[in-house]
């Protein structure tokens, strides 16, 4: 106990020198979100408060009223946000305010540039909170007790934001936080009654707790001997409040305060449900992926109430996994108020919520899809890849969810994902019954394949997927809108209705008169062919190598072996362009060795086509250069 009352002075955390370093720069032009983030702090503490008191009513002490209060001192210049909340005890002092524990903090503090510009659009990603007190103030004081501890249990935390923060014990007989910042000589405006006023009706007037500041009153003589307090907003729950009677403003504020955000939201979706199931829900649409939106571990969910009582962050249970990125609240009447997390995973109840809120999701998506083509091409850039989880998760939304995916295709040049299943069907030529796609590693790799010369002949679309997750997702995609997936580089190229009669005459044709050329190819590839075939597929190109119906794709292949997994062997079918002028001379050559090894140069060359390696690249070398110089001879 000795040790700890003494004044100690830590060190911050790197990754929260930095934060502050790069916010302080960054949120300049717009520093009165300060206030916002404290506000939204204090109402989140009372939101706690009030849960934990549920079990234990005797940590409201005497003082069950929660509220906020925000007072000021112009001739010392500091401002003071209080609250009655649940306060915190010196290790949450220390775990909180002097560190940031979020995973994956430091690897995204290393995507700093120095470039203050590329840099403040980072901090979007990251959520401000406490620290930008800093913004405004030189020296930030927070006085806090945790509820149920004892006064001598107080905390006194102090730092000038430059690295180090002093903490030490104190004696502070109310319950919950004080918070004094000690503005910067600049910013004496925000020492204001009228200023805070203004401040706290633009940002914070949602807020469901009473935020008062100390009453104005004109001329010395009516000047009460005690502070009086004044209400300064709504202190109503937002998502209680009836549609027609919230403004957009209001919506984009209380989103930044749930999803911990500060930038506005794209879309949002407010309903309340009545009947078996009553419950509210407000759910949001950000415009910006966080920076840890692939983290295993990192925070997703909505914000739980049972009857306008807080009853827990980040319940997931509500969301599939693929609509992580979906922020806001829900408030139900049917849960009981000690509800737990266990609980929440068996409850059918939760099943039939999980199920109407994905709805209303998917829904929410769809409508932006199409009345706001500019803002969902931005739900696409941040979140398209965690939406292509879904149709292996959600088997029942598949066709919905389908609908909303997003791809490159032919059809454009410089791979923008914006094409949708719907358009391309809203392109198909007559007598396609199918969606023709090709996968690979990246678009410049896929976008000039082989694969897709006889779509371009005969003017077909072919969507193009060169994301790390379209393989996989194309396994579970297997048609839309009555028509089948086929992936052009797989399996015998079929094109039905669009090849004529005399086309498919023509090939049978073709494929009779190669047979002694396709033995021939055989019996030098064997090894490491499935199979030799005449090529339909070709215009410009001597070969290809298509990949068997059932094996595993190129990327699939990568990412398995890239995990140290044993990927089963499979061969490629070689398919040659019987009239491109390499494969006549082949077929006119007479000698065997030759031919073997311009047979194996060409199926080399097939497989680098494809974005694949070749098994013995000196090998190779050796083949070409001896043509070379023969034909230099
Ligand atoms: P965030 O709110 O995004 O978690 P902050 O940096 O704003 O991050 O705050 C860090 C933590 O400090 C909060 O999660 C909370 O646990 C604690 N905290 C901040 N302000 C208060 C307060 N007024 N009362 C109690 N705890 C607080």
């Amino acid at each position: 106990m000795t040790v700890e009352t003494q004044k100690q002075t830590l060190g911050f955390q790197t990754e929260v020198k930095q934060l502050l370093h790069l916010m302080i720069h960054s949120l300049y032009s717009n520093k009165e979100i300060f206030l916002r983030e404290l506000v939204s702090n204090a109402s989140d503490a009372a939101d706690k408060l009030r849960f934990e008191a549920l079990a234990k009513p005797e940590l409201l002490e005497q003082d069950p009223e929660l509220k906020i209060r925000i007072s000021f001192d112009k001739e010392a210049n500091t401002l003071t946000i209080e609250d009655n909340a649940i306060g915190m005890s010196r290790d949450e002092v220390l775990s909180h305010l002097g560190t940031i524990a979020k995973s994956g903090t430091a690897e995204f503090m290393q995507q700093l540039t120095g470039d203050q510009k590329k840099d403040s659009q980072l901090i979007g990603q990251f959520g401000v909170g406490f620290y930008s007190a800093f913004i405004v103030a030189k020296k930030v004081e927070v006085f806090t007790r945790r509820a149920g501890l004892a006064a001598e249990e107080g905390v006194l935390w102090a730092s000038e934001g430059e690295g180090e923060f002093d903490i030490e014990t104190i004696n502070k007989p109310e319950r919950g936080s004080r918070i004094v910042l000690h503005l910067k000589e600049d910013e004496k405006e925000f020492a204001d009654g009228w200023r805070l006023r203004n401040i706290i009706t633009k940002y914070s007037d949602h807020v469901a707790l009473p935020i008062e500041l100390p009453k104005e009153h004109y001329g010395e003589e009516d000047k009460p001997a005690e502070q009086e307090w004044e209400v300064v907003n709504r202190a109503s729950a937002l998502w209680t409040r009836p549609r027609t009677e919230v403004t957009e403003d209001e919506y984009k504020e209380f989103y930044k305060h749930v999803a911990h955000d500060f930038e506005d939201p794209l879309s949002w979706s407010h309903n309340k449900v009545e009947g078996k199931l009553e419950y509210t829900s407000l759910l949001y649409v950000p415009a910006r992926a966080p920076f840890d939106l692939y983290q295993r571990e990192a925070p997703r969910g909505l914000k739980l109430y049972v009857q306008r009582v807080f009853i827990m962050d980040q319940a997931d249970e509500f969301l599939p996994l693929y609509l992580r990125f979906i922020k806001g609240v829900v408030d139900s009447n049917d849960l009981s108020l000690n509800v737990s997390r266990e609980i929440l995973q068996k409850d059918p109840v939760i099943d039939s919520m999980k199920t109407a809120l994905t709805k209303r999701s998917l829904d929410m998506l769809e409508k932006m899809a199409k009345n706001d083509a500019e803002s969902y091409a931005k739900v696409w850039a941040a979140f398209g890849q965690v939406l292509k989880e879904g149709p292996a998760e959600d088997f029942a939304n598949k066709e919905k969810i389908a609908g909303l995916l997003r791809f490159a295709s032919t059809n454009g040049t410089d791979g923008t994902q914006n094409v949708s299943l719907a358009d391309y069907i809203g392109r198909v030529k007559e007598g396609q019954d199918k969606i023709y796609f090709l996968t690979g590693d990246s678009h410049d790799h896929i976008k000039n394949s082989p694969h897709l010369e006889v779509f371009r002949k005969k003017g077909i679309e072919v969507l193009l997927m060169s994301d790390r997750i379209d393989e996989w997702l194309m396994t579970y995609l297997t048609e839309f809108d009555g028509k089948t997936f086929v992936d052009v580089a797989r399996g015998d190229l079929d094109l039905g209705a669009l090849d004529s009669e005399e086309d498919k005459k023509a090939q049978e044709e073709v494929a009779k008169d190669k047979e002694a050329l396709v033995e021939r190819l055989n019996g030098v590839l064997k090894d490491q062919v499935a199979e030799v075939r005449v090529s339909h597929r070709l215009t410009d190109s001597p070969a290809i190598l298509a990949i068997g119906e059932q094996d595993l794709g190129l990327q699939m292949r990568q990412i398995l072996e890239a995990s140290g997994q044993k990927v089963p062997e499979s061969k490629p079918v070689f398919e040659f362009n019987p009239t491109h002028p390499l494969l006549e001379k082949l077929d006119n050559e007479a000698d065997e060795d030759r031919f073997a090894d311009l047979a194996l140069i060409l199926f080399d060359q097939a497989a680098l086509a494809a974005g694949d390696s070749i098994k013995d690249p000196a090998a190779y070398v050796q083949r070409l250069n001896k043509l070379l110089v023969e034909m230099a001879g």
